[in-house]
């Protein structure tokens, strides 16, 4: 991947191309951020862009024979590490990166903002006791003894560098004393989790959630949605790509329409409507009904910004959902929305318990009936 294709981030894409300008590309980076905020992305971009034949301007050509190779992850001076489990073939002590090459290869072409559950789910491995062994950190400093194949660098990516444990200490002397032309990129979601002795020897670079604007680009050039969902899922994800992927490639609902629908039905109380209702969303994945719950919380969390701010103009909602917000100032006020807001973070953890969806969101109705009805007040 090169740096001009990650969606957004052009504050750091322009960070790195001036340090890079400068010569001042640290032997050690850590690059430090959730998966869908792009540093394994970030990782390679770099690392594109270093080994270009034809950079102009510090944008890597993306054709010259370097590129070609950095972008289909088969660059032979770009060596990849990342957790694994025991291989089909080897022995546990023995399997290390290398023997799940090509299927890390399919991942990255299909899933650069994948998160380590993505990734085991892609090479169908259960077992959460993915990390990098011994082996693995002998192959590191191998991989960086050796001479240049052909690139100007040897580039080490590694992610999730908080699952090399205290194997990691292994590497310390590398990333003190980096040979010629070495360069170690690691990754990690959470900079406490990794050894200390190896972040306290890293340039340390934060990436932070891509702007909304960006992620709704993305999510209308790769996603059949219309532009409402597009809204409505771009400021749901928060900055984070593979959410928003996620949530529009399983979405068949129209979040803001239906949160309105179930207030209405919820406050009305009719037997039918209230049994259509729950028929239509107990029909919907587990997955779909958290997303659906996680939005509205997301929006009461907004309308009760709105109600302290006094108005929408800053809100992180779509148009038809500020409209939302006006109808329901006549019926919902602070006291009720932080009771609503109560109540969907308390059943967003039961839905995953073995129990009946149908029960759960009847009982969450009548739960917001009584709190809409706490006061007279007509909701249109
Ligand atoms: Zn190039």
């Amino acid at each position: 991947m090169r740096l001009e294709e990650i969606p957004g981030q052009n504050h750091l894409k322009s960070y790195f191309k001036k340090v890079i300008s400068e010569n001042r590309m640290p032997h050690a980076l850590l690059l430090v951020g959730d998966e869908g905020f792009g540093p394994l992305a970030f990782a390679n971009g770099i690392a594109t862009l270093l080994q270009c034949n034809n950079a102009i301007d510090f944008v890597a050509c993306g054709v010259c024979s370097s590129c070609v190779k950095s972008t289909q992850y088969i660059h032979p001076d770009i060596h990849f590490s990342f957790p694994v489990v025991k291989h089909d073939k080897f022995k546990r002590e023995d399997t290390t990166s290398k023997n799940f090459l090509p299927e890390w290869r399919t991942f990255l072409q299909s899933n650069i903002f994948g998160d380590l559950n993505d990734w085991l789910n892609h090479i169908n491995a259960s077992d959460k006791g993915a990390n990098m062994n011994v082996t693995e950190c002998n192959g590191i400093i191998k991989n960086l003894s050796l001479k240049t194949y052909e690139g100007k660098y040897k580039i080490q990516i590694i992610w999730h560098s908080e699952l090399l444990g205290k194997e990691g200490n292994r590497l310390l002397k590398l990333i003190e004393e980096p040979t010629p032309e070495s360069i170690i990129i690691l990754t990690c979601t959470n900079r406490n989790a990794i050894l200390n002795t190896i972040r306290s020897r890293c340039q340390i670079v934060n990436v932070p959630p891509i702007d909304d604007d960006s992620i709704g680009t993305y999510l209308e050039n790769n996603f059949s949605i219309n532009g409402d969902q597009v809204n409505e899922i771009k400021y749901l994800a928060s900055g984070n790509l593979r959410t928003a992927s996620q949530i529009a490639s399983r979405s068949q609902m129209n979040y803001s329409e239906d949160m309105l629908n179930w207030f209405r039905y919820a406050y009305k109380a009719d037997p039918d409507d209230l049994n259509e209702w729950v028929t239509y969303l107990a029909s919907k994945s587990k997955q779909d009904i958290k997303t659906f719950m996680r939005y509205t919380l997301h929006f009461l969390r907004e309308y009760l910004l709105g109600m302290n701010l006094k108005e929408t103009n800053s809100l992180r909602l779509s148009n038809e959902e500020k409209n939302v917000i006006l109808k329901m100032q006549k019926i919902i006020n602070r006291p009720k929305t932080e009771q609503l807001s109560f109540i969907f973070s308390k059943n967003i953890g039961y839905i995953d318990r073995n129990l009946s969806i149908k029960i759960l969101i009847m009982n969450m109705t009548l739960e917001i009936n009584e709190i809409l009805r706490s006061e007279i007040n007509k909701f249109v």
